[in-house]
């Protein structure tokens, strides 16, 4: 702070149109010292989330121990009164009343996007605040025009590059912070778009203030290498900025795509050059950082797709049509990974395209021995050589390269084929279920894919006696019962698992049954309804026998997922329930 105040005394005692090294010196300080805080900030903010996090993970650990052998677990049903109102009004609040994941759409072609919760916007306007008023902050607005503009100009600069760094962090998909805080990909998503939205308006008021103080004299920018890099830097934002406009980005997700990458590397370049040009020698680090960013990231994803699908040999995918625009994809991985649920991965298909990779929830995962060799196993670290590791996933078309691959795999024969497939992964956070009493999974159409690893990890875990699970209620809505088919061969899996009728249960409800005729029930854990299930009613139900602390997680159509929070919400002072969301969009 003494630096700061040291500085701002210097800059005002200066007078105008002063360019004394020691106040540019000053300046400098200043910008440092600003810079500093941000990062301060935004470290301050990234340590109480982990340690947030790190108490969470001790007490699931905490329960998951002592619940193991407690069919019970009583004490840990009860609602905390301050747990449950920071949950209902802060953790998992929306915006306003309900909406969150639904998207605003304009027409059934013009979608706006979703709204923040209320704590992510708490965090962005937090940030947008501080850089707002360490723009002005020592801006010398009583002095002379050119003066202010000046300092005004140095500082937004120094910003706007500044925030590049996390804008870059946050954009990747090997970014180190999401496994260090357990924060999704799509909430990183979500800040990269607002960090990114700051940084141009940071860029833009440097390349006013800086053509305001020439007064207005646009042609500078033909002046000097300094000024016209500068200017291909800001247009480069401003592109990147209007396409990725929600709707554009939505509609044409491929092509917005390849011209943000077009148009970041132009605004870096623009950037490097700006700064080599002005012999701003000390900002060029800063670039440094950012490219380093984006080659470790893309270093890391090529790395990835090398590890796991090629091995001895080369992974292998069948992939079949299923009734309901649906494609279910099984890879036989070239070496296998630790798989859990809950996670995802890319595909890439050079058959149906040669650069797009779309993400993929694993639906199925499972160790297979290589049928393939006939080589004699003679130790562990052979064996473990040997075993293969096998992936499902389950597409449901929609209009660009899903619909490509479904008209593909449904042209051929007996609606099956085998198709060279790379797969990138996996990604995802962990939300472990298994210290939790009763867990109840809601999916709305292809959102089951989330779901289904965990019902089989769980019903596993119980017949082993690894989890406190007791109680375990997968609710689906499907449109037809042809849908079924989607996740059969796994269902029929689950279904034979040891001890399955004692924990799990499973509802159906066929939104849009062709007649009443369709709709039957195979057992009594086995039960189907026509029409969407209610909430409200299944989760008091539950509530009523809860056993434990209760899990509710959802995956699917964002009305599905905004009622499950609102009812969660409601009830949070009844039981002590957690929600876990998973949206298939960003
Ligand atoms: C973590 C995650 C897991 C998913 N799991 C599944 C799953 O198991 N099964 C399933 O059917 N779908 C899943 N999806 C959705 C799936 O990725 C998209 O439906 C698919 O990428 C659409 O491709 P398209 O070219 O046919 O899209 P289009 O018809 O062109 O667009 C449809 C929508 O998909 C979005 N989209 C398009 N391409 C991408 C992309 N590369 N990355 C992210 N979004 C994109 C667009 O913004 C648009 O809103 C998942 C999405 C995410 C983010």
């Amino acid at each position: 702070m003494a630096a700061e105040t040291m500085a701002t005394e210097l800059l005002a005692r200066a007078g105008p149109g002063a360019k004394d090294p020691a106040v540019e010196a000053a300046a400098r300080a200043l910008n440092n010292a600003y810079s500093n805080y941000l990062f301060i900030m935004c470290g301050a903010i990234g340590g109480a989330i982990l340690l947030w996090k790190l108490m969470d993970s001790i007490i699931k650990y905490t329960r998951h121990i002592v619940c193991l052998n407690n069919d019970r677990q009583r004490y840990f049903a009860i609602a905390s009164p301050w747990n449950a109102s920071i949950k209902r009004h802060i953790l998992y609040a929306p915006l306003f009343r309900k909406r969150h994941n639904r998207e605003i759409q304009l027409s059934s072609a013009i979608n706006v996007g979703t709204l923040p919760t209320r704590f992510q916007l708490v965090f962005l306007v937090a940030y947008f605040a501080t850089n707002i008023a360490f723009c002005l902050v020592g801006v010398p607005f009583n002095e002379t025009a050119s003066e202010a503009l000046d300092v005004l100009r140095k500082r937004s600069g120094w910003l706007s590059t500044l925030n590049m760094i996390p804008l870059f962090v946050f954009a990747g998909r090997n970014n180190p912070l999401i496994p260090l805080l357990n924060i999704s990909f799509d909430t990183y998503n979500l800040l990269h778009r607002w960090f990114g939205r700051i940084v141009v308006i940071e860029a833009v008021i440097h390349t006013i203030a800086h053509i305001a103080k020439t007064n207005w004299a646009w042609n500078m920018v033909f002046a000097k290498p300094f000024y016209g890099w500068g200017a291909v830097a800001t247009i480069a934002f401003l592109v990147l900025l209007i396409q990725s406009w929600s709707p554009i980005r939505h509609a044409f997700y491929e092509t917005f795509k390849i011209i943000h990458i077009l148009a970041a590397a132009a605004s870096i370049v623009g950037l490097y050059m700006h700064l080599a040009s002005g012999a701003r020698d000390g900002f060029l680090s800063y670039c440094w950082i950012i490219i380093a960013l984006w080659v470790a990231d893309r270093g890391a994803r090529i790395l990835r797709i090398v590890y796991i699908n090629i091995g001895r040999s080369r992974s292998r995918t069948v992939i079949e049509a299923l009734p309901g625009n649906a494609i279910r994809v099984t890879m036989t991985l070239a070496r296998p990974f630790r798989g859990r649920p809950g996670q995802h991965g890319y595909l890439y298909m050079p058959g149906v395209s040669l650069w797009q990779s779309h993400p993929f929830s694993i639906s199925w995962f499972e160790s297979t021995d290589d049928v393939s060799s006939d080589k004699l196993v003679s130790n562990q670290q052979e064996r473990r050589a040997m075993q293969k590791m096998q992936i499902g996933f389950i597409i449901r078309a929609r209009t660009g390269y899903t619909d490509n691959l479904y008209k593909r795999v449904a042209a051929s024969p007996a609606g099956k084929m085998e198709t060279t497939c790379f797969f990138e992964g996996p990604y995802g956070v962990k939300h472990p279920l298994d210290s939790y009493g009763t867990v109840v999974l809601f999916a709305g159409g292809v959102g089951v894919t989330h779901q289904v690893p965990y019902v089989k990890d769980l019903v596993a875990g119980y017949a082993n006696g690894t989890v406190a699970t007791r109680r375990i209620l997968l609710v689906w809505t499907i449109q037809s019962p042809e849908h079924l088919e989607w996740i059969r061969p796994w269902m029929t899996e689950v279904l034979g698992m040891d001890k399955r009728r004692d924990v799990l249960r499973i509802m159906l409800f066929v939104s849009k049954p062709r007649s009443i005729k369709e709709i039957h029930s195979p057992s009594s854990t086995v039960q189907m309804f026509p029409g969407r299930p209610n909430i409200d009613t299944l989760m008091q139900m539950e509530q009523e026998q809860q056993v434990g602390a209760m899990a509710v997680t959802v995956c699917g159509p964002g009305t599905l997922s905004d009622e499950v929070r609102r009812v969660v919400r409601d009830r949070q002072h009844n039981t002590s329930i957690d929600f876990v969301e998973e949206a298939f969009s960003w």
